[in-house]
């Protein structure tokens, strides 16, 4: 496969420059090792030139392109991806290690992320303008926030790029993304493939650190909102940061959905879904289904249908169109899952399957399932961001409520059960951003996603998103 984005560089002002420094890095992928492509490393100077030329473009172009034109690039954008699928899916699953059946599957949802997006631009809706007052009208203004940032994770590049870029451009903003580390390729893919379609700083691309240029953009007064999809440690020092220029910040944070079983579930249908929802991008998914509370009826039969189950899960090299779970995205990010689970079991955890390391190239871990843990273990507390998937047996449906909210997470949860009042009742009572029944994983892009709790505050997707990135004003006129 050929790397087709430029090598090295940044997308600034419609332009491929180097960083300020000249400074680069290597981008590898985690399956074998290899060097993928060459990444600029940006400076805190990048970071004030992509802010220059993103408030240029707003000021000068986008601030007066009415919604229906921003609309049309936006179609022509997603048409664009859709064309380019193929090479996306090859860039983003060799340098996430995403299996590349998975890739594959990421770009229709992409493509039509960005066309919920491009429709949403046109049908804005607010307060109607009235006489509040005797002799005056008011009217609500929605407005664009100006130049807003967008600081992405490593987990689905591309799609968190578009999360952060649909609702920016829709609303009348322009946008900055920066990439993580690790996985640049595909938002510098994006910016190619914009570069012909969007007016030159409308979508800009920068790559580096984050602490450097991350932090550069974070603080800069000109940016109006800060986007950051990522830990919730970081989350915490970019809100602290973003504060010192009052600007708003938009957080889609860390998770650690539970999945509540009762006795009545459909087990068949409870454990092909963790099959899925717990090991699919290895695990690496905020909303991955990593906490099994099982009910005191259904817990054995969760543990030896599960495990089987994921025994058979196919692991292995990118390419093979059969394999389902690739490689953690990083050496460190596979030391980081190991001692999760080596703490675990020295903790008195049994490690029913998994639980070591795949021998050879790329940075592999067996998925896992985890039990004999109780609610206060670090294993069952803090996220792991791998393919490790707990099970714990609960008692009655008060405990498992509570064993549920008791995380310091809020973004996705599940509860399984045959009883429809039931399911509402838990629904209501789990303290998450999203709660499926019967079901988990499922996101449409009519709908929000985005947590309570440290899974952040702001919501991807749906109206709500395209809401954060507005602001609204109130003009009042005298009738006399
Ligand atoms: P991370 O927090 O390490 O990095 C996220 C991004 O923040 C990167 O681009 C990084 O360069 C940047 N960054 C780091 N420090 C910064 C700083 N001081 N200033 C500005 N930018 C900075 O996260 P990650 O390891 O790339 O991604 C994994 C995390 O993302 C997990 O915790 C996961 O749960 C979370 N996540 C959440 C959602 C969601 O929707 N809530 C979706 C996907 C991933």
């Amino acid at each position: 496969m050929s790397v087709t984005v430029k090598r090295g560089q940044m997308f600034i002002g419609g332009e491929w420059v180097d960083a300020s420094n000249g400074e680069t890095e290597l981008d590898i992928d985690p399956s074998t090792g290899e060097t993928l492509a060459e990444v600029a490393v940006g400076t805190r100077e990048d970071a004030d030139r992509a802010v220059a030329a993103a408030q240029k473009a707003y000021e000068d172009v986008w601030f007066d392109t009415p919604a229906k034109e921003r609309a049309a690039m936006m179609l022509k954008l997603a048409d664009a991806l859709e064309g380019d699928a193929e090479n996306l899916a090859q860039l983003e699953s060799r340098d996430v290690g995403k299996p590349i059946s998975v890739s594959r599957a990421d770009i229709p949802f992409i493509a039509d992320n960005l066309r919920f997006f491009a429709g949403a631009a046109r049908v804005t809706e607010g307060k109607s303008t009235g006489e509040y007052e005797r002799g005056f009208t008011s009217m609500i203004r929605r407005e664009p926030l100006g130049v807003t940032v967008g600081i992405c994770p490593w987990n689905y590049p591309l799609m968190m790029a578009i999360w952060k870029v649909g609702p920016a451009l829709a609303a009348g903003n322009t946008s900055i993304l920066k990439p993580a580390e690790l996985t640049p390729l595909t938002t510098l893919r994006l910016a190619e493939l914009a570069a012909d379609i969007l007016p030159p700083g409308v979508l800009n691309v920068v790559t580096g650190r984050g602490s450097v240029i991350g932090d550069q953009l974070v603080k800069d007064p000109i940016v109006r909102l800060v986007s950051v999809t990522g830990d919730t440690a970081t989350g915490k020092i970019i809100a602290a940061g973003a504060a010192g220029t009052v600007k708003r910040v938009h957080l889609e944070l860390g998770g650690k959905a539970p999945v509540v079983v009762f006795d009545d579930a459909d087990l068949e249908r409870v454990v092909e879904t963790l099959k899925f929802a717990g090991y699919t991008n290895t695990g690496q998914d905020c909303t991955a289904s990593t906490r099994v509370i099982a009910g005191p009826g259904i817990y054995e039969d969760v543990l030896s249908s599960l495990v089987p189950v994921v025994e058979s899960i196919k692991v292995g090299p990118l390419a093979d169109e059969e394999v389902e779970v690739g490689p953690l995205v990083s050496a460190k990010q596979r030391e980081s899952v190991s001692g999760f689970v080596d703490r675990a079991r020295a903790a008195g955890a049994t490690v029913l399957t998994g639980g070591e390391a795949l021998p050879g190239d790329g940075f592999y871990y067996r998925p896992s399932v985890v039990t004999d843990v109780g609610q206060d273990a670090e294993i069952v507390q803090r996220e792991v961001f791998g393919p490790v998937v707990t099970v714990q047996r609960f008692s009655d449906e008060d405990e498992a409520v509570r064993w549920a909210n008791d995380v310091d997470y809020g973004l996705a949860s599940s509860v399984w059960t045959r009883d429809g009042a039931r399911a509402l009742r838990v629904a209501r009572r789990l303290q998450f951003g999203a709660v499926w029944i019967n079901t988990h994983f499922m996101i449409t892009a009519e709908m929000p996603h985005g947590g309570y709790k440290q899974s952040g505050y702001g919501k991807d997707m749906s109206m709500y998103s395209l809401e954060d990135y507005t602001q609204i004003k109130h003009v009042m006129a005298s009738l006399g």
